[in-house]
């Protein structure tokens, strides 16, 4: 059964608690995961040769089922907030029991030594536990992959014991259902079960790392994506799910560091990841061409349809969720920086996806305002599918990752604000969001405009267009831009009605208003100043 020449750790798999009869399947390639896939029956591969599997019954994470044990360790650093819920240290050992019973029962198992981060001084060695071929695909493709040399001492710091199929009790587990994500920072554990949604994973690591970095090693990290230009520029895009980071960070002109997870040191930017992870609906060849390039043997297609009869994607299918997604390496995109770590940011976006219409498309900021925004976090979500909802709902998710951020989000936001003005970064507010009014009535900003103006951000053909402050929101708002028609750079003359759009913006600056009462009593001044006007 396993064809590598690389040893497995049986012993220590033993020493975990794993026990039984399992063929381990230790550190398989990317074709032999795939084959297994298809031979079990988990998955079909696409006319491209990807292997596209279901999820199950989990479609996208789980932010309520979450958890943290709570000890002497963490007890007085973690932010206990809704997405950093506590659970007793006794619950983690008896699902870890239990979770390790189960796989040990199985026939067959699934593991894989990964790392994550791509800075040597900051890698975090992990240990991947899997009830399918196809979880452990999707930790070849988003985690960092030793060499067979690196393999030889491999001493893993952190594990991730994942089991599908297995289900919590609620009365007597500690978890609100039968499904958890669970992390201890003492065991250097994260426990898994009840969903197969594949980034539960590749989040509960970052989770980790949004502890140990800033707490331990003075490290920023970020929910953000970043690139590379010619002479070496970095460019960071901070955004929350949906506004972009994957889509426009891949960027044919630029080298991609990473498409999500990063950490900002004294001297450098680095991916966390040695993946992406992208959304597929409505992907199309024509404008995201390299996302869709990458749809090839080794990538992990999932919660997708094929067209009737055939094995071909239909990328606008939804019967599963809107949240397809395909996972694949870095070397996938042409222009991947390897190993993915690059200088200082010159540049920093802020993506956001309004819905309502009202932000800028681009725009520049103050320090102050690239403060009040980063703690802020502000994004707006078309409603729903359900027929006749139409009013856009509004999220403010402090630092662009607030379900991802165990500590404190006044502790990145300093990190954050102490780099800016050491390094004089140029903060810009992209939205990628609706134009011309609301969802409903405006449309969506055409992603080639977007990518001009991020373009023209870039390279410094915005610093000579003249500057409109926003009435209501005070960015800056250029008057023009290379490739982009100029009567859409200011959003109130795109909608047909002026005095809706006043009113719009009137209310969505109180939302941001009441959002920040939270955080008003620790900010200085300066960021204070950088609230919209109602
Ligand atoms: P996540 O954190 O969930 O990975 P993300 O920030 O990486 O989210 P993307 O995967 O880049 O988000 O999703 C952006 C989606 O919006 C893509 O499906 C993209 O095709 C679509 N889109 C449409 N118009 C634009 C635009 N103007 N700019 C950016 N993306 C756009
Ligand atoms: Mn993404």
């Amino acid at each position: 059964m396993i064809a590598t020449t690389i040893m497995i750790p049986t012993e220590k798999l033993k020493a975990l608690g794993l026990s039984g009869n399992n063929g381990i399947h230790y550190q398989l390639g990317p074709a032999e995961l795939t084959e297994q896939a298809v031979l079990r029956g988990q998955g079909i591969l696409n006319d491209t040769g990807a292997l596209c599997i279901q999820t199950g019954e989990f479609t996208g994470r789980s932010p309520n089922d979450k958890f943290i044990v709570k000890d002497a360790g963490t007890e007085g650093t973690v932010d206990w907030n809704k997405f950093n819920i506590p659970i007793e240290e006794k619950y983690f050992h008896q699902l870890k029991k239990k979770l390790l019973e189960y796989l040990g029962a199985k026939e067959e198992i699934w593991v894989r030594d990964a790392y994550a981060c791509a800075d040597p001084a900051h890698r975090l060695n992990i240990r991947v536990i899997n009830e399918n071929p196809w979880s452990n695909l999707f930790a070849y493709n988003m985690f960092l992959r030793p060499s067979e040399r690196e393999l030889e001492n491999f001493e893993p710091e952190w594990h991730i014991i994942q089991a599908p199929g297995f289900r919590a009790d609620p009365a007597v587990d500690g978890t609100r259902q039968h499904n958890f994500a669970i992390i201890s920072f003492t065991h250097k554990t994260i426990l898994i079960g009840g969903t197969g949604y594949t980034g539960e994973m590749k989040k509960g690591i970052f989770s980790v790392l949004n502890y140990i970095l800033p707490h331990n090693k003075n490290v920023l990290s970020m929910h953000c994506s970043a690139n590379m230009g010619k002479d070496g520029d970095v460019a960071v895009f901070f955004g929350l799910s949906g506004t972009g980071k994957t889509t426009l960070s891949a960027d044919p002109n630029r080298k991609l560091i990473g498409d999500d997870e990063h950490g900002w040191t004294d001297d450098s930017v680095f991916n966390f990841e040695g993946g992406c992870y992208a959304k597929t609906i409505d992907l199309s060849e024509e404008k995201e061409p390299e996302i869709f390039q990458a749809i090839r043997p080794g990538a992990l297609v999932e919660n997708v349809h094929f067209f009737p009869g055939t094995t071909q994607i239909d990328f606008s299918c939804k019967d599963t969720t809107e949240n397809t997604r395909v996972s694949y390496p870095l070397g996938f995109i042409s222009n991947a920086l390897e190993p993915s770590i690059g200088g200082l940011p010159k540049n920093i976006f802020f993506l956001t996806c309004d819905a309502y219409g009202v932000l800028p498309p681009v725009s520049k900021l103050t320090p102050g305002q690239a403060m009040y925004q980063f703690i802020s976090g502000y994004t707006a979500k078309v409603a729903g599918t359900e027929a006749g909802v139409t009013e856009p709902k509004s999220t403010f998710s402090a630092c662009f990752g607030a379900p991802f951020l165990p500590l404190h989000p006044g502790k990145y936001a300093g990190m954050l604000g102490e780099k800016m003005k050491k390094n004089k970064v140029n903060v810009w507010m992209i939205n990628t969001g609706w134009s011309g009014g609301p969802y409903g009535i405006g449309s969506r900003m055409k992603l080639g405009y977007t990518r001009a103006m991020i373009t023209a951000a870039l390279d410094g053909r915005l610093d000579v267009a003249g500057y409109t402050a926003h009435p209501v929101f005070g960015m800056m708002m250029p008057d023009s831009c290379p490739g982009v028609p100029s009567e859409i750079l200011n959003p109130r003359s795109t909608w047909a009605d002026t005095a809706a759009y006043d009113a719009k913006s009137k209310d969505l600056a109180a939302q941001f208003v009441q959002n920040f009462e939270k955080y008003a009593s620790g900010v200085t001044q300066e960021i204070l100043d950088a609230a919209p006007k109602i």
